[in-house]
């Protein structure tokens, strides 16, 4: 169903679109195929609805934020069984995930009480300078399938905060998750049009028609750096504010004063991290050459004992990649590192075993010798192969951290500090983890640089990407 001004509704032209289960390719449920028109409405009742909305104060919008994280929380566990099924995650990992989406509606709650302004004093005796801030208006919301809650919640929080009315395109993989989220939001009783949901099969007139709108004024998009660029151009032509969080290539850098068995557990942890489909997830493993001989065989010791399987299944680390193209991605960038010199150490292949036989399922993957003429030291990979290179030098591994069109994560194992710090000044990354796989919270400002996006998602930061600065000049 589409959730326009308040309404569940079939979409315009009557269509309907298939959702399937990634580990078995069994349909999962039809959900109403939104188009051009559709859009057309959602924007013109999250324009309607944008008054009201902002002209509330800050403590009652802020209820409806509260009211949303407890009803999220107690709907973790049928969330979590519905996002395992639809985009294949492990269940312990979903039921992680609710728990990081619900946070960011708490901690957009309370940042909503705390939009500050300023008072400047004038050169002229007789003036005063007044700094307000004030939200932007509609805001066309773009998100993936990867973290299908919590990416929805990052921007509906801050947005809701700041006053602003939303129109938000789930991913089409993910449809589901997307409208037990709005389901939540219906219930707590947001004012018609407030928020909006356009699910649609086909993302490229519904994406025109937001970026087109003039009464949308800002897009905040969450996806791959090409469609990401893509977006922002036509956002261009209605001079719109955009927020981009787009992928990543991210660098995992070992030192050889590391302990090479901590750092090859984190490293795998990370690695692995929604079966390798998160922006985060290292792409490239740097070891220095003391310690990489005992760094490879504790990683291929613990990647390659990961079991995969349905996220159902007790013990599943590994789950399914979302479709066919992902899967045949991953395939065709470990087959050119090999065919170019990489060793598999473990994994390399499809996993197409009694019950895996349906889903798209790759196995995790250890490939060393990776050089950078290989496809995988450039492009995101996107699933759970971890291709490691041995440096000598801290020079040397910062240069070829930073030889990336990317800048979103990275990390570095140390127990030095003067290399550690060293290397947090010079990593040309948003984000850099120090003996530390989750630099991420709702409190944290989470983004890229370069190709990997704009803006920051998260911390104080969040909300102010939804809203404008007003300058007043008062003379008396
Ligand atoms: P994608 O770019 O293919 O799709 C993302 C969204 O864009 C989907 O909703 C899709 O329907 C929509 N879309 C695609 N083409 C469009 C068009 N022409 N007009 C309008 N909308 C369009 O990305 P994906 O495969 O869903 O997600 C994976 C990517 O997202 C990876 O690159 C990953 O690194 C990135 N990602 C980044 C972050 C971050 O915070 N930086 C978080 C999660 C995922």
């Amino acid at each position: 169903m589409l959730y326009i001004d308040g309404q569940w509704q079939a979409a315009a032209s009557g269509a309907t679109f298939a959702v399937t289960d990634p580990a078995t390719g069994k349909v999962l449920d039809h959900v109403a195929d939104g188009g051009a028109a559709d859009a057309r409405r959602a924007i013109e009742a999250a324009a309607a609805a944008f008054d009201g909305w902002a002209g509330l104060t800050a403590y009652q919008r802020s209820e409806k934020l509260y009211a949303a994280y407890h009803l999220m929380l107690e709907r973790r566990e049928d969330l979590a069984k519905l996002m395992t099924s639809e985009q294949g995650k492990p269940l312990r990992a979903a039921r992680i995930e609710v728990g990081y989406a619900a946070d960011f509606l708490l901690w957009f709650a309370e940042e909503a009480k705390r939009v500050y302004g300023q008072t400047i004093p004038s050169n002229r005796a007789e003036q005063r300078f007044m700094v307000l801030h004030q939200p932007v208006g509609v805001c066309a919301a773009i998100t993936p399938w990867n973290y299908p809650v919590s990416m929805l919640t990052r921007k509906i929080g801050p947005a809701l905060a700041a006053g602003c009315t939303i129109v938000l395109k789930p991913a089409e993989q993910t449809p589901l998750c997307a409208i037990e989220v709005f389901k939540i939001l219906d219930e707590v009783g947001l004012p018609p049009g407030v928020v909006n949901l356009v699910p649609t099969s086909d993302p490229v007139p519904v994406g025109a028609e937001l970026l087109s709108a003039p009464e949308v004024r800002k897009l905040t998009f969450t996806g791959s750096t090409e469609v990401g660029k893509l977006l922002m151009a036509q956002a261009a032509t209605t001079m719109k504010r955009v927020s981009m969080e787009l992928g990543g290539h991210a660098p995992f850098i070992v030192y050889d004063d590391a302990d090479p068995k901590r750092a090859a557990t984190g490293a795998a942890m990370v690695k692995v991290l929604n079966t390798g489909q998160a922006c985060i997830c290292p792409n490239r493993l740097y070891v220095q050459r003391g310690i990489a001989d005992a760094f490879i065989a504790a990683l291929a010791d613990r990647i390659g004992k990961m079991q995969a399987g349905s996220g159902f299944t007790e013990g599943v680390q590994i789950g399914p990649l979302v479709d066919q193209p992902s899967l045949e991605k991953v395939d065709r960038q470990v087959r050119d590192a090999v065919a170019k010199g990489a060793t598999v150490v473990t994994g390399g292949q499809r996993l197409t075993d009694g019950p895996l036989a349906d889903g798209y399922f790759f196995a995790p993957t250890v490939l060393t010798g990776v050089t950078d003429e290989m496809v995988i030291y450039r492009e995101e990979t996107f699933g759970p192969v971890a291709p490691v290179i041995v440096f000598d030098t801290e020079d040397e591994v910062l240069a070829m951290a930073n030889d990336t069109e990317y800048g979103l994560a990275s990390y570095v194992y140390t127990n030095d500090l003067g290399r550690a710090y060293r290397s947090i000044e010079k990593l040309k990354f948003g984000i850099v983890g120090v003996n530390d796989i989750n630099p991420t919270g709702a409190a944290a400002p989470f983004g890229g640089v370069k190709s990997s996006g704009l803006g920051r998602e998260g911390g104080q930061d969040g909300i102010t990407e939804y809203l404008d600065t007003k300058l007043v000049g008062l003379s008396f």
